[in-house]
């Protein structure tokens, strides 16, 4: 801002400062644009898409629409000051203290918030004139995906800033680039992806923000997807030139060339430097300590969808809660970056054997020594945020007690480098860990250590963070300070003498400065000869007569002087610690993340020993083989009621062929079983202990061979998903064409009760060609939960289905639930005994069971019954036809409609009208019958 323009009329900034608060003046009575307005108009027009936070004194005020905004947001006062071109300036303001907080509500609510900051002391702008505008300016955008507070961040999350970059090949071939920054932890990835998996990959980072070009944010295939996304940003082609990328990188980064990164393709290189000149621009030139992005190879991670993240309830419920998720049920992490690392990598489970087994090798490390264990455990709780407050401090946001936690985290760091080097097995991430805990210089600690004060200001600004005895000159400033408080109180014992008033005192107030204060019936004393000469009135309250001397006003001005300069050394000392920080924060920001990388280890390995969980075996093979595997988050719930978990076995393996080699593809377990039997717990708790040991945990299980997943596919069948609301057997469909569409051998596939969103015929017809598919063509190992106990008869077709059920007994009429997975086919569905359960009124029970009577003695005829003997795989089989020929025809066509459909060779669409036709021609059908 142009600081010395000229001065119309504002004289409102300087007054009032006793407030903390400072009236503006928009404008004389004639409508001219006061200097403060016109600054403000100036910096407002430069971030239009912002709510301006302007900082006067120890507020920061909206103005205009922003203020209207702001006031029905945070639910705070919306005043009227001043006139601009004859209309009141409506305002609304928030003390500083508090704009974390408001800040915080603000972003959740999807705004942007730049902060402008007076870049002067007033005193300053107060000697080019009276009337001068104090020097402002925007030090900062805020925004949901570029946060650094740990008020507006959560501990145990990460918070990701990503660019999304396309490179157009030809509509089918496009290519995608994904770069996510945290730039309050420095992590910083970069990966390709291909058009269909791009959902997956970013709801696996789930960021708090995406950036997008122009072009893509109106790309009219892709515009509706992305705008469903939280904090969608679009920006200028500038920031996504391909062109200018490389260059904008290695600025960042200070170096001559990115090519010590790795081998990036050119539309990773847009991405990166989009992400890093987002950064750039929110943060308004300060470039937070980043690390060099890493590549992420494609397959590298266990791709999982957003459907299936949801419905397996990873890192939140369906509900979106944290609680009864599977994160929170395996979280024994004690630091906050234990928690983020274990979040990221229940995020993204790996798919590389090696890579897992040496997770799991730091795990069984710390499984089997319980010592090493518990003391690493106890001296964690105790470990500061040190990777958060190393962002703050490079780029200048820190407060001394960040500097603090950088001390504190240092000497941890070196103590865990020599305890964990104790151990007797170190296996290759721990050695890693002990060499970055290491780094540190311990001089930095050390220095630290002796500049800071053992108690701490939150702000810098407080003072009073420097031990003393550290820095001669501020110690002198301060005696000097507190010398003259000592003269003050001298000074009221001899006015108390001189003038026989015992209750004279020498107060301060932020209006006054000091002052003599006596009450009203000895005011007249002072102001009368000869006391009057050296007292000299300021103001009489109701019951107080106030007064300074020229010795005061002298001591006043030294106190002032003194305290200010030990203020000013004081930031000077803190400036000079950062930069000393910063210069480490390379070898700092490694020692941080060590830290969580012994946490995650210690942790998982608490979770292992405390719930009995079992290192799994993962290779190279297609085995998937549970023997007594538990549901991580159910047991957790049924052990707080007290209740038993049945542990349950399950085999997905190949089956070996005739010449004893194993077939390359797995078995298909169909399971059938009463509502409430325990089949969708059982479905999930073999998908998670999937997800637990590619991630690198032990398993809640006795004994586990995992071959590795690639693709995890979990629906759930209409009924069951409540939580969607809006049509959901169509979403049903669309997913399990997904499904058909993409799994491969190496998938697990886990399906509950798909085709029981709509009515019995189409719905079974759906789930019996599936299976085929499944076991046809995709050939992965698939979970099956269905209660179309029509299904079993199958397995006498499909050799690799095996039918499983769940035990149940029935005692006096009534079901009981055994939780017990057995081989066989359910041969009833037990509902009317679990509505009995229910509490249904007993005529309704007594009825119902008649009925169902009279059903049975019928089933031979019934419509379902026929349907099943005219599939195809059962013509062959199929009795001699019975009455109504002319329906059987019908339906045949229906099925041969059915059979001649290529599920891989259509698009989602085209399967959904395919679906439509069918239910279409299977409604004439029965109609016509
Ligand atoms: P289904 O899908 O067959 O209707 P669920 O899997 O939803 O049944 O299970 C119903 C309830 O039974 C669960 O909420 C859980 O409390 C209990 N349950 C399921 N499996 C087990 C088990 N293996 N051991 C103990 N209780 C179980
Ligand atoms: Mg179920």
């Amino acid at each position: 801002m142009d600081a010395a323009r000229p001065i119309v009329t504002d004289t409102s900034e300087l007054t009032s400062k006793a407030a903390g608060r400072v009236t503006p003046v928009a404008a004389d009575d004639v409508g001219r644009v006061t200097p403060m307005m016109e600054q403000y108009i100036e910096i407002k027009a430069a971030n239009p898409d912002c709510l301006l936070f302007y900082r006067m004194g120890d507020f920061y005020e909206l103005f205009f629409d922003d203020a209207e905004t702001a006031s029905r947001a945070l639910g705070i006062v919306l005043t009227k000051r001043g006139k601009h071109l004859g209309n009141d300036i409506p305002m609304c303001g928030v003390p500083i203290e508090r704009a974390d907080e408001y800040l915080h509500r603000l972003i959740a609510l999807g705004h942007r918030v730049a902060v402008c900051e007076q870049l002067e002391d007033p005193a300053e702008a107060r000697k080019r004139g009276a009337k001068s505008v104090v020097r402002r300016d925007v030090v900062r955008l805020v925004t949901p995906g570029t946060l650094t507070e740990d008020s507006l961040l959560d501990a145990k999350r990460n918070n990701y800033l990503l660019a999304l970059a396309r490179s157009r090949a030809s509509s089918t071939e496009d290519r995608f680039a994904l770069a996510w920054i945290d730039i309050s932890t420095g992590e910083f990835c970069v990966a390709e992806c291909s058009r269909a998996s791009l959902a997956a990959e970013i709801a696996r980072i789930e960021p708090g923000e995406i950036i997008v070009s122009d072009a893509l944010y109106s790309d009219a295939e892709l515009a509706p997807y992305l705008r469903s996304l939280p904090a969608l940003t679009p920006l200028a082609r500038d920031v996504f030139d391909g062109a200018t990328a490389e260059r904008r990188l290695s600025s960042y980064f200070g170096v001559a060339t990115t090519a010590s990164f790795g081998a990036f393709s050119r539309v990773e290189l847009t991405a990166a430097a989009a992400a890093v000149t987002y950064v750039e621009r929110t943060q308004i030139g300060k470039r937070p300590p980043l690390s060099v992005p890493a590549r992420e190879f494609p397959g590298a991670t266990l791709a999982i969808d957003q459907a299936t993240r949801s419905n397996l309830e990873l890192v939140r419920t369906l509900s979106g809660e944290r609680r009864g998720s599977l994160l929170a049920a395996i979280d024994r992490s004690v630091t906050a970056a234990g928690s983020r690392l274990l979040a990221q990598r229940l995020a993204a489970p790996l798919t590389d054997p090696a890579e897992i087994a040496h997770r799991l090798d730091a795990v069984a490390a710390f499984v089997n020594d319980s010592a090493a264990r518990g003391d690493l455990r106890a001296r964690l709780k105790a470990v500061p945020d040190l990777t958060r407050a190393l962002a703050r401090i490079v780029i200048g946001r820190g407060g001394p007690r960040d500097l603090a936690a950088i001390r504190d985290g240092i000497i941890a760091a070196k103590d865990f480098s020599i305890r964990l080097a104790a151990l007797a097995n170190v296996p290759r991430d721990i050695a890693q860990a002990i060499e970055a805990l290491a780094r540190p210089d311990a001089a930095i600690a050390a220095e630290l250590k002796r500049a800071l004060a053992d108690e701490l200001p939150a702000f810098r600004r407080d003072g009073g963070f420097v031990r003393a005895g550290y820095e001669t000159a501020l110690d002198e400033a301060r005696a000097l300070r507190d010398e003259s408080r000592r003269v003050i109180a001298a000074l009221q014992v001899r006015y108390a003498e001189t003038t026989g008033i015992r209750a004279l005192k020498i107060r301060h107030n932020n209006v006054l400065g000091y002052f003599v204060d006596v009450s009203a019936q000895h005011g007249d004393k002072l102001m009368s000869a000869p006391l009057s000469a050296t007292f000299i009135h300021r103001q009489t309250t109701a019951g107080q007569v106030r007064f300074t001397t020229t010795e005061l006003g002298a001591l006043e001005a030294k106190i002032a002087n003194a305290a200010e300069r030990a203020l000013a050394l004081e930031l000077e000392i803190f400036d000079r610690l950062a930069a000393t920080v910063a210069k480490a924060s390379a070898a700092i920001k490694d020692a941080a993340n060590a830290i969580g990388v012994a946490d995650v280890a210690t942790a998982l390995a608490a979770l292992a020993v405390e719930r009995d969980y079992v290192r799994p075996a993962v290779d190279d093979s297609l085995a998937f083989a549970v023997s007594g595997g538990r549901h991580p988050v159910v047991e957790q719930a049924l052990l707080a009621s007290g209740g038993p978990f049945v542990a349950n076995d399950c085999d997905l393996s190949p089956p070996p062929d005739a010449d004893k080699t194993a077939s390359s593809a797995g078995r298909i377990w169909l399971v059938t079983g009463p509502n409430m039997a325990g089949k969708s717990t059982f479905l999930r708790q073999n998908a998670l202990i999937a997800v637990l040991a590619q991630m690198g945990s032990f398993v809640p299980a006795r004994a586990a061979h995992i071959g590795v997943v690639d693709r995890l596919f979990s629906r759930v069948g209409a009924a069951d998903d409540l939580a969607r609301g809006h049509s959901t057997f169509m979403v049903e469909m669309v997913e399990t064409a997904a499904i058909l569409n993409q799994a491969g051998e190496r998938a697990l596939v886990i399906l509950d009760e798909i085709g029981r969103g709509t009515a019995t015929f189409d719905g079974l017809s759906i789930a019996w060609a599936t299976i085929e598919h499944l076991h046809q063509s995709n050939r992965c190992r698939t979970l099956f939960a269905t209660h179309f106990h029509e299904m079993t008869a199958l397995a006498a077709k499909l050799t690799r289905l095996h039918n499983a059920t769940m035990r149940v007994k029935e005692w006096q009429g009534d079901v009981v639930f055994l939780h017990e997975v057995v081989a066989g086919a359910a041969d009833r569905s037990y509902g009317i005994q679990v509505a009995k359960l229910a509490g249904l009124p007993p005529s309704v029970i007594e009825r119902a069971k008649l009925v169902l009577a009279q059903i049975e003695a019928e089933d031979r005829t019934s419509p379902a019954r026929r349907l099943i003997d005219d599939l195809p795989l059962f013509a062959a089989a199929r009795p001699a036809p019975a009455a109504a020929p002319q329906r059987d025809a019908a339906l045949g066509a229906l099925v041969e409609a059915l059979a001649a459909l290529h599920p891989d060779e259509m698009s989602p669409r085209d399967a959904l009208e395919a679906i439509y036709a069918l239910k279409a021609q299977l409604a004439k059908a029965t109609k016509d019958a």
